[in-house]
């Protein structure tokens, strides 16, 4: 069986720290020939057996395809530095600085690559840190069943972030990811502690309001939409701008099942949009 990529990373990760520090010993030699030492300072390999690896599951996506191209990049410089290198002298300064600050992109990649897995392993989603959708079903079938066992109530909702589309447009996708990542915190902050949260889907979030009914759930839900409103997410470049969302509450009726409550829920959550967005909707239980 072959290893895990996230533990073919972590090794990958130290073979590049080690060798980056005998590049720099070598580097700092005044030695005959830098091209000789260079034979003995080979890329390391463990980073293709994680691409291999890695691919099975990434396939061809941007953040593998850049890390790839650093690691050639890095490896053609720190080579070239040291073939370049005049007899009996160190490897230039600035061919050190180049080497060094490719090598920290690198590192950076694989270690942002890293925390990414870790997120998954965890039933994390990487952009938001909250739990992934893959993990709600488990999470919202013992809800469920708590709720016929004890009787006590619950109520999920459903939060889609208003006109996201044209923050992407106007400010980028790296804003909106900005904008994904701070509402997502805003829902931590203004949720009670034993409340949960899903990344349902780009810029839609699931909240499970726990021991609390329909109208307690709605009005729950509405503290978090009214301070939304109030508060500024502050872009990259500085910027401040204000977001803001609708919700469609439900709770489990007579017979419950949680794909009927979700139903009833994005039902109102599209009655929240069609009555002009930012708004809070419940479902109305038959
Ligand atoms: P509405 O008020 O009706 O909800 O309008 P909207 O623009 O929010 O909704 P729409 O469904 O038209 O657009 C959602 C956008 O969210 C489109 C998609 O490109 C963007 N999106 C989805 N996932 C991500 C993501 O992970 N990051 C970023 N930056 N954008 C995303
Ligand atoms: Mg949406
Ligand atoms: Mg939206």
């Amino acid at each position: 069986m072959s290893a895990l990529p996230a533990a073919l990373l972590a090794q990958t990760i130290d073979d590049h720290v080690a060798w980056l520090s005998a590049w720099m010993r070598v580097a700092c030699l005044e030695v005959e020939n830098h091209a000789a030492l260079a034979e003995d300072l080979p890329a390391p390999e463990s980073f293709a057996i994680w691409r291999e690896e890695a691919t099975k599951t990434l396939q061809d996506q941007p953040a593998l395809t850049k890390l790839v191209e650093l690691y050639d990049q890095l490896h053609r410089i720190a080579r070239l530095a040291l073939v370049k290198t005049p007899d009996g002298g160190p490897v230039a300064r600035g061919d050190v600085v180049t080497v060094t600050m490719k090598f920290q992109e690198l590192f950076s990649g694989l270690r942002r690559m890293e925390r990414a897995f870790a997120a998954a392993d965890s039933g994390l989603d990487t952009l938001t840190g909250l739990r992934a959708r893959a993990t709600a079903r488990d999470d919202l079938a013992r809800e469920l069943s708590r709720f016929q066992r004890s009787g006590k109530p619950f109520c999920l909702a459903l939060m889609d972030i208003d006109h996201f589309k044209k923050i992407n447009d106007t400010y980028g996708h790296d804003a909106g990811d900005k904008v994904l990542s701070a509402v997502a915190n805003h829902i931590s902050r203004n949720l009670r502690p034993f409340d949960d949260a899903w990344r349902w889907g780009g810029e839609e979030f699931l909240l499970c309001l726990k021991e609390t009914d329909l109208t307690g759930g709605a009005t729950a839900v509405e503290r978090v939409r009214a301070a939304l409103e109030k508060s500024s997410i502050v872009l990259g470049d500085g910027k401040a701008i204000t977001v803001t969302a609708s919700f469609g509450v439900a709770a489990p009726g007579e017979n419950p099942v949680i794909s009927e409550i979700l139903k009833q829920a994005d039902a109102a959550l599209y009655r929240a949009k069609d009555g002009g967005r930012n708004r809070v909707e419940k479902a109305v239980m038959a």
